[in-house]
């Protein structure tokens, strides 16, 4: 698949419309079957689809619109998975003292959260997102592109020790088998047609920029983190298994400092220069990154990748003028040529369903003024 240079698409998410999210709350007490919300789904899908059509994006995605957010989704199609709530974890864990002041240090409320967690050996009983895919490709003429949540943040949410322990001896004996489900996964969707395939890894940002202390909703990283350096060399190796000899769509990792709060205070802040060695290691196409966020530093280069470049950001309602976006373009443009830069949001508009950043009108709006400064670049070069 060719891109046209500057080409524009999205980090993964969409908002939901109010039907979608009460159908979503009912499917979950079980009053919804799933047949019954998938068809509401599939029309959610189509109008985040025409929106993105709209606004004359290169590359689209589904919006996310079936997840619940972007990576507990899984829990319904892999085995040995079970959503949990933070209370019900309090059960289980030994450590009843140094759990509860962990949920203490959460920076959302821990009533409010679930997790999915280890309590059996991880299969795929079902494709995460083919199915996705599939349906997106049969409803747009644009190339696609599929988030996937990556194996170290799937890893770090899954491990409670104390829940995982019966069935894997070790949090890395858990990774090989969630590398194996996301190495198959990725094969089928590049069989399917996928024309990028991009892996989310916030959690890479609280190794190295979280306070010692806190542990942050966005990540779900209820496991132990370890010295950043080894942290940092083991999700490179995990990231690494996953794309070993994948072959066909453009692959990518998206790393942010957070989505879950539009107060910027909140969320993480620093450069990209403590994680640059380790996201340089790794084997993608391409870093989607935020620099809409003052917080996330200059653009730099990152040895023979292409840059995802964040030009808008999802948590305000300000609509970035296409002229403000030109200019960080052009700042982009001395380090990456025209065909290694792609324009893109700072992160999804919807990451987690019941709390979207913004409305769907003001997300169009943003996207549109994106494509608007793409074109007008390309005009210039050309
Ligand atoms: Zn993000």
């Amino acid at each position: 698949m060719r891109f046209p240079p500057l080409a524009t698409t999205m980090v993964g998410s969409w908002p939901r419309p109010d039907a979608l999210l009460r159908a979503q709350s009912r499917k979950r007490k079980g009053e919804l079957s799933r047949a019954e919300f998938e068809k509401l789904a599939d029309e959610a899908v189509l109008d985040a689809l025409k929106r993105q059509e709209r606004a004359g994006l290169d590359l689209v995605t589904d919006g996310e619109q079936r997840r619940d957010n972007f990576y507990s989704f899984v829990a319904e199609k892999l085995s040995g998975v079970r959503m949990m709530t933070m209370l019900e974890l309090l059960d289980h864990v030994e450590d009843k003292a140094g759990f509860e002041k962990i949920l203490r240090t959460l920076d959302v409320p821990a009533s409010s959260l679930s997790n999915p967690t280890c309590v059996g050996r991880i299969e795929r009983r079902e494709p995460l997102a083919v199915g996705e895919l599939r349906f997106t490709k049969a409803h747009t003429s644009k190339p696609v592109k599929v988030p996937l949540p990556g194996p170290y943040l799937l890893t770090r949410a899954m491990w409670v020790k104390e829940l995982a322990r019966p069935h894997y001896a070790s949090k890395e004996e858990l990774s090989r088998d969630i590398v194996r489900v996301l190495r198959d996964e990725a094969r089928e969707l590049a069989a399917a047609g996928a024309d990028f395939i991009q892996f989310d890894e916030p959690v890479l940002t609280e190794v190295v920029f979280a306070p010692k202390a806190t542990r942050t909703f966005m990540c779900a990283s209820l496991a132990e983190r370890g010295d950043p350096k080894e942290e940092l060399e083991f999700a490179v190796r995990l990231i690494n298994e996953v794309t070993a000899g994948l072959k066909g769509p453009l692959t990518g990792v998206h790393v942010c400092r957070g989505n879950w709060s539009r107060d910027e205070s909140t969320l993480r802040r620093g450069d990209y220069a403590p994680l640059a060695p380790d996201l340089e290691r790794l084997n993608v196409d391409q870093l989607v990154l935020e620099y809409a966020t003052e917080r996330a530093g200059d653009v730099r280069p990152f040895g023979g990748k292409s840059l995802g470049l964040g030009v808008v950001n999802p948590r305000t309602d300000e609509v970035e003028s296409p002229e403000r976006i030109e200019a960080s373009v052009r700042r982009a443009l001395a380090h990456y040529p025209p065909d290694r830069l792609f324009l893109n949001p700072d992160c999804g508009f919807g990451t987690f369903s019941r709390s979207p950043m913004n409305s769907a009108d003001v997300a169009e709006r943003k996207l549109a003024a994106m494509v608007e400064a793409a074109r007008r670049l390309r005009g210039q070069a050309g």
